[in-house]
């Protein structure tokens, strides 16, 4: 399968043209949904420049080495006749209509693993892990410091 993959807000945290933070898992995910299922990653940005290069660079530091970067096939060449748009089998894009969703979600629904889908069919249920009592007193203690902050003012 032909897998187009966005860099900002997906990969990493959107903080273009700074590169973000590594999102949880995206490297690794990518990485093996070509070892293992050996899908055609492609990057698909709006990066261009220094600016595609460094994010590419970032991936291969990663052990991240994408079939091709903003075109479907890495001998294309881009005519007028070209669609803008890549012939793939699929996005994976933070600005898809439900969001960005987590990468184990991503690794598994690729795998076959995951039949539930956002929106349609079985909500998804998000359990969240209580969080532990010194987290919590540290986010009280925030909430406190803009609460007198606020009366301050
Ligand atoms: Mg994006």
């Amino acid at each position: 399968m032909k897998i187009a993959v966005d860099f900002d807000g997906t990969i990493v945290t959107h903080e273009y043209p700074a590169i973000g933070k590594e999102r949880p898992f995206a490297i690794d995910v990518l990485k093996r949904l070509q070892r293992e299922e050996k899908h055609q990653i492609i990057l698909w940005s709006v990066r261009t420049g220094e600016l595609l290069d460094e994010a590419v660079a970032y991936c291969k530091e990663r052990g991240l080495e994408f079939y091709a970067v903003n075109k479907n096939d890495p001998e294309e060449e881009y005519t007028p006749d070209t669609p803008r748009k890549l012939n793939v089998d699929m996005f994976i894009d933070d600005r898809d209509v439900h969001g960005m969703a987590d990468w184990a979600y991503i690794y598994k629904k690729i795998k076959g693993e995951e039949t539930s889908s956002f929106g349609m069919g079985e909500p998804q249920r998000v359990r969240r892990k209580p969080k532990n009592i010194i987290l919590r007193f540290g986010e009280w203690l925030d909430k406190l410091g803009d609460e007198i902050d606020k009366r301050k003012r």
